[in-house]
């Protein structure tokens, strides 16, 4: 151990659920040198954003939550979106992390220059740092559909993850929603049960599968508050679970693929009454192409006499309502979007320029690519977490995100033993990363005939398709191999890997 170990400048990228863990982890390595910048005035990324009626999160409550922060008093098995909300501030509180962070200040530029970062804000303000970590999260650019005539609606038009809480909606009221996926799924049948008249655009049925969203007792909280070991251990079994079946059934294991299928089928088949009805939404591409919706409320919703779902098409947007592909015209005074983001974009629109003036948008005109979703090359000293092929899915976000941000303080460990100035990965590194997943994506659901928010220009699954347990052991210790390490103060040295 180094007695005397130098104390890095750090900038963080976002102030959600990513960057609050980092900035948590790093001073608790030591490293007390933090910013963070954070676009918008209160923490929480995702769940700040998304306040749309039944926004929660499908992944279990207590796997969803930090390692070093249980909480034994989660109301439900699937939290609500403000209760995450609420345990993230609950976080940042005890954690005293809101002293690093800067409020209302979106990062326009970042250039590495003579081995620093440095970082400019919407503020006009630039800050310089050893390193720079990007926490901005996946899904925080919504996609808003690209009909014909959208700009012509004279109603109420909104994104689900931008909910226009003034606009009521009641009996009485048509509502148009366009889409289907988890997001929709949750908000659709609190619509309905408005007494709204509900209509449903879907392009492509989902598969869907049933899973109750009990409530905790006060018993049940009061044991897990008693005995902190079991909210640990349920956390411990929704892990097991999810790795066992839900991420081998999508990575190519026949059984487990088979038993969700079979969950999905007879979940339809016996939750849905009418024939036509089922047909209609009865998905003709494998299980788990989409991401697999987790919901019990969707099919019982829609089956209400205030819904209907139309699959005839959307033909264009006129200034009443939408006009479907068999001339019909759903008049409408709402119309909600429910269509999704670009998950490609991550820390973009920002200016991200590395070594020799190399632009984000120059490294990635071909394709999206980090080494172990992390490094890029020519961006030296430079984190993205969450990135391509991170093994996003149906499994919890949080533990993915508190696996990366351990790697990265070991890399910059080394930094601060005076091993290295400046680390990036090698060219070919990133290069035999992307033949390694690629190989393994052959045989996932997500190739399996569908058009999902997985898949890149090419058409590529840009998502980790070996197992879960394979991820965490491959990022358990960084391969310096990989990596070029510099020292900046002896120009000619030799890269000391
Ligand atoms: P999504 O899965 O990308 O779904 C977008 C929907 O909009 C799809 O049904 C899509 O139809 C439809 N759509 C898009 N453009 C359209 C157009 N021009 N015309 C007609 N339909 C159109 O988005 P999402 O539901 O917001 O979910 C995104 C992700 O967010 C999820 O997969 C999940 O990872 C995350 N999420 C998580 C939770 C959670 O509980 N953890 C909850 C909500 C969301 P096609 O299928 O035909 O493209």
């Amino acid at each position: 151990m180094v007695s005397n170990p130098r104390d890095p400048s750090v900038v963080i990228i976002g102030a959600g659920m990513t960057g609050i863990s980092m900035v948590i982890k790093l001073r608790k390595a030591g490293i007390s040198n933090i910013t963070v910048l954070e676009k918008k005035e209160k923490i929480g990324g995702t769940w700040r954003e998304n306040t749309y009626p039944g926004v929660a999160c499908d992944v279990p409550a207590h796997m969803y939550t930090f390692s070093f922060e249980p909480n034994p008093n989660w109301s439900h098995f699937f939290a609500h979106g403000d209760e995450i909300q609420k345990y993230f501030e609950h976080v940042v509180e005890k954690y005293d992390v809101k002293r690093s962070i800067h409020f209302s200040e979106a990062v326009t530029d970042a250039r590495y220059k003579d081995g620093k970062w440095l970082v400019t804000s919407s503020k006009d303000k630039t800050y310089e740092a050893d390193f720079v970590v990007s926490a901005t999260g996946i899904l925080h650019h919504p996609a808003f559909p690209d009909i014909d005539g959208i700009n012509d609606f004279k109603g109420e038009m909104f994104h689900t993850a931008q909910w226009n809480h003034d606009v009521i909606i009641e009996e009485g009221k048509s509502v148009g929603v366009i889409g289907t996926g988890s997001t929709a799924a949750q908000a659709i049948p609190e619509l309905i049960k408005t007494g709204a008249d509900v209509t449903v655009f879907q392009r492509t049925p989902q598969w869907i599968l049933p899973v109750k969203n009990f409530s905790y007792s006060n018993t049940t909280k009061k044991l897990m508050n008693k005995f902190p070991l079991l909210p640990k251990l349920t956390n411990k079994f929704s892990v097991f679970v999810m790795q066992h079946l839900f991420t081998k059934a999508v990575t190519g294991h026949f059984l487990q693929k088979k038993f969700l299928e079979i969950c999905c089928k007879a979940n339809l088949y016996f939750a849905v009454k009418d024939k036509v009805l089922r047909t209609k939404l009865r998905p003709n591409y494998q299980v788990g192409c989409k991401r697999v919706v987790i919901n019990k409320t969707f099919y019982e919703g829609i089956q209400k006499a205030n819904a209907h779902l139309t699959t005839e098409g959307i033909d264009k947007i006129t200034e009443k309502g939408v006009l479907t592909k068999d001339g019909k015209l759903h008049k409408l005074d709402v119309l909600v979007l429910s269509t999704g983001f670009h998950p490609f974009n991550f820390m973009r629109p920002m200016n991200l320029v590395g070594r020799d003036e190399l632009h984000i948008e120059d490294a990635w005109s071909d394709h999206i690519l980090a080494y172990r979703s992390l490094m890029l090359p020519k961006y030296p000293n430079f984190f993205l977490m969450l990135g391509p092929y991170t093994p996003i899915g149906n499994f919890s976000v949080i533990a993915m995100s508190e696996v990366q941000a351990d790697y990265i303080i070991k890399i910059v460990d080394e930094w601060r033993k005076g091993r290295y100035d400046e680390v990036e990965a090698k060219v070919e590194a990133v290069n035999d990363f992307s033949v390694y997943v690629k190989a393994g994506l052959k045989k996932t659901a997500w190739v399996g005939g569908c058009k999902s928010w997985y898949l890149d220009s090419d058409g590529d699954p840009v998502l980790w398709p070996y197992t879960w347990n394979r991820w965490v052991q491959e990022m358990k210790e960084p391969q310096f191999q990989d990596m070029h390490l510099e020292k900046l103060s002896s120009v000619d040295q030799k890269k000391v890997a």
